[in-house]
């Protein structure tokens, strides 16, 4: 891997020449350190959105004199607490440190911490490749400062910790998913000796707030393959601590020569697929929990062979009580991902036979706005490895598609609103609330829905009349 090694041009941006007349000024050596180095390093083509400074001082006092000299009252915020400060700056977020040694205790991820050198700054950092440092400083400015080796780390794409692992880890747990997120976002293994130690200290995981863990399974999840973060959670065995509904989903039982796909693999290939085709995160954690019903619906029968009742109804309710133990939102995102979830398998029937309007209608009428979603849901669920299949699913997925916009054009069901009221109903036939308001609605929402009606009120009028009718209800005169 070839890397960027000359700081010169980036370091002539006026973050930076800030940043060296403020350290100037104070008479404090400072440097750039963390991620911002780590991607420039790396050609990473990613937006700027933070970057870590670290002088041997305060770093508070450095961020204030760095805000002076900022133009438009850049906004600070200082955190005494942790001695840290942070500048919003051209919709970047500079983060400013203090250099320190760190001390921990065993509940706590929170170090003792106390002011230390550039070197004792690097030794408390996560990763070789995260503790290199470029000096701000008049006297070497520019220059790369590499204690443990991290370039040559960068270039073998290797994640390592500076300091033995197991201390490491055992010290701040969270660095365990760290190693596990970077790795699938920069593409790099784990060192050996640092995945040992996380299958030996993966109990320590028990301390860090459920919060936190989400935030890096996002974060495995916004990357283009999480598929590699997943399967790294589950070689250390932490997937089945946090998720153990999917752990859940392994295997390929046998009864009487009849096998069933491993449904794990299998979803990892979903999600992976639809990162391909969407970022948003709520659809891609619909894909990682579509199957999650199979587990406990799962059955055997000598008539049926493996079936999996339900398991939609089933992974719906099981979505809830994953977010709601993983202090996930229960809210509209949660309902989104249990509507997927729930839907999964309604469009699977659309691509294998022969598609016709009323079921397009019926699946927009039932997905409403999500119908788009879905269905990059049902193409990324195609897994199969016969040549002829896939593309036929595919083909018939793109069929549906058409259908759709055709279909919406014409019958407008997407959050379909029925084209006549109870209000026109209860006047027609004189009626107070009752149950036969629902009925006549039922059945012109179904005659719509059929294509035995178009979607129009003359039409629904006509229609309600006749089943008005027929429930034996009788126009009362002055109906409008
Ligand atoms: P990105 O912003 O892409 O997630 P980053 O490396 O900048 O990557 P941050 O979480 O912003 O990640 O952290 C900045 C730096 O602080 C890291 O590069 C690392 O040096 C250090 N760091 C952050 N969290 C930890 C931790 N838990 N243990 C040790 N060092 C850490």
């Amino acid at each position: 891997m070839q890397l960027n090694t000359d700081f010169s041009a980036v370091l002539n941006q006026a973050v930076f020449q800030h940043l060296k007349a403020a350290a100037a000024e104070l008479g404090v050596e400072t440097y750039v350190v963390g991620g911002f180095v780590r991607d420039y390093l790396l050609g990473r083509k990613k937006e700027v959105t933070d970057i870590d400074f670290v002088c041997v001082g305060s770093g508070i006092e450095l961020a204030k004199t760095v805000q002076k000299r900022l133009p438009n009252a850049a906004k600070i915020s200082i955190f005494k607490t942790y001695g840290t400060a942070m500048i919003k700056f051209e919709g970047m977020a500079l983060e400013f440190v203090g250099a320190r040694k760190e001390s921990y205790h065993k509940e706590s991820r929170n170090p003792v911490v106390e002011a230390g050198t550039l070197k004792d700054d690097q030794n408390r950092r996560d990763f070789t490749v995260n503790a290199l440092a470029v000096s701000l400083n008049e006297s070497d400015f520019s220059t790369l400062i590499d204690p443990f080796n991290g370039l040559e780390d960068l270039k073998k794409g290797v994640l390592r910790t500076p300091l033995d692992p197991v201390v490491t880890y055992s010290d701040d747990p969270l660095r365990m998913l760290r190693a596990i997120r970077f790795a699938t976002q920069l593409d790099f293994e784990i060192e050996s000796n640092s995945l040992e130690a996380i299958v030996q200290e993966k109990k320590r995981m028990e301390i860090i707030t459920k919060e936190r863990i989400v935030d890096e399974l996002h974060k495995i999840m916004a990357t283009q393959q999480p598929s590699k973060g997943f399967l790294l959670l589950d070689q250390v065995g932490l997937l089945e601590d946090i998720l153990p509904e999917l752990t859940a989903l392994k295997g390929i039982d046998e009864v009487e020569g009849q096998t069933h796909k491993d449904n794990f693999y299998h979803t990892l290939e979903v999600v992976d697929n639809i990162c391909e085709n969407t970022t948003n995160l709520w659809l891609r954690w619909a894909a990682l929990l579509h199957d999650i019903g199979k587990a406990p619906t799962k059955k055997f029968s000598k008539t049926n062979g493996w079936t999996f009742h339900a398991h939609e109804f089933v992974g719906a309710k099981m979505v809830y009580k994953l977010f709601k133990r993983l202090k996930m939102p229960l809210n509209e995102k949660m309902k989104f991902v249990q509507k997927m979830v729930f839907m999964s398998s309604r469009p699977i029937v659309l691509a294998q036979d022969i598609v016709t309007d009323s079921a397009v209608r019926r699946l927009v009428f039932d997905a409403g706005d999500h119908v788009d979603d879905l269905l990059t849901l049902c193409e990324a669920d195609i897994t199969t490895k016969n040549p002829k299949r896939f593309a036929r699913y595919h083909q018939n997925f793109k069929l549906v598609r058409e259908k759709i916009v055709e279909v919406e054009e014409r019958d407008r069901v997407r959050n379909f609103q029925p084209p006549v009221s109870g209000e026109l109903i209860m006047q027609t036939f004189g009626l107070s609330p009752c149950k036969e308001i629902g009925i006549i609605k039922e059945k012109i929402k179904e005659a719509i829905l059929e294509g035995e009606i178009p979607n129009e009120f003359e039409a629904a009028k006509l229609l309600m009349e006749k089943e008005g009718k027929a429930l034996g209800l009788k126009k009362v005169a002055n109906e409008k």
